[in-house]
């Protein structure tokens, strides 16, 4: 119980954190180049983006406890002494995760936008026409914890190691807080991963750019819109 509500605590305030920073850097330090949505977001809506992400982060708390709950009883892949694995594995788990929750987001994604997925309640997310940080979390609690099942699974298919995991947590809430930004971070130059732009078009198109961090998913099912940073040859 200690040990989950240290880790929730953390994830809280990496949450917050990322979320205050991302916001400071990009609307008040004008560190940000281009905006995709030339409209400035109006307080309510932003207030209301912080209130859901807060509450959502809280919620945490009910993952980490059943992760932490089977790690304790021994039924996960987790690992501590990294010669287990080794070096190498160690740290290609890292990116083996994200291929992992690239698809597995691509797929709950696309299923929640298809009619037998609405009771999921996505559109809580979609309310976010013109997002900010703040929105990387604004989603209705089922789907949170839907999106949360994919480490509650993964601890037990694959083997990793709890500083591979901690780094997962930091770069993949730094690349949603990027993903809600509304603004564009840096020249689009890649064709495999996406950018704030590809996730912003999707939440202006709805039908378009499912993924989490590639564009092979939607390539591959038709989905994919590339921004106008994209490269040359790829504008919309
Ligand atoms: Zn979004
Ligand atoms: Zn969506």
């Amino acid at each position: 119980m200690k040990t989950s509500l240290l880790i929730t605590l953390l994830l809280v305030v990496r949450t917050v954190g990322f979320c205050s920073l991302g916001t400071y850097l990009i609307y008040g330090a004008g560190k940000a180049k281009r905006k995709f949505n030339p409209a400035v977001p109006d307080p309510a809506t932003i207030a209301e983006e912080k209130r859901i992400t807060v509450i959502n982060s809280l919620q945490l708390f009910f993952p980490v406890a059943i992760i932490v709950a089977a790690y304790e009883a021994g039924f996960t892949r987790i690992y501590t002494e990294i010669t287990a694995y080794g070096w190498i594995y160690t740290a290609g788990s890292f990116f083996i995760l994200a291929l992992v929750q690239d698809a597995y987001f691509f797929g709950i994604h696309t299923f929640m936008h298809a009619s037998p997925g609405r009771f999921i309640g996505h559109h809580v997310h979609h309310r976010f026409l013109n997002p900010t940080p703040w929105a990387a979390y604004a989603m209705s609690g089922t789907e949170f914890q839907l999106q949360n099942s994919f480490y509650v699974l993964i601890v037990f298919l694959l083997p990793l190691h709890p500083y591979v995991l901690a780094a997962y947590l930091v770069f993949s809430f730094a690349s949603n807080v990027i993903g809600h930004s509304g603004y564009e971070i840096w020249r689009g130059t890649s064709r495999v991963v996406g950018s704030s732009e590809v996730h912003y078009l999707h939440h202006k198109l709805f039908k378009k750019n499912y993924s989490l961090y590639f564009t092979f998913w939607d390539r591959l099912f038709g989905s994919y819109v590339a921004g106008s940073s994209r490269p040359i040859g790829e504008e919309r």
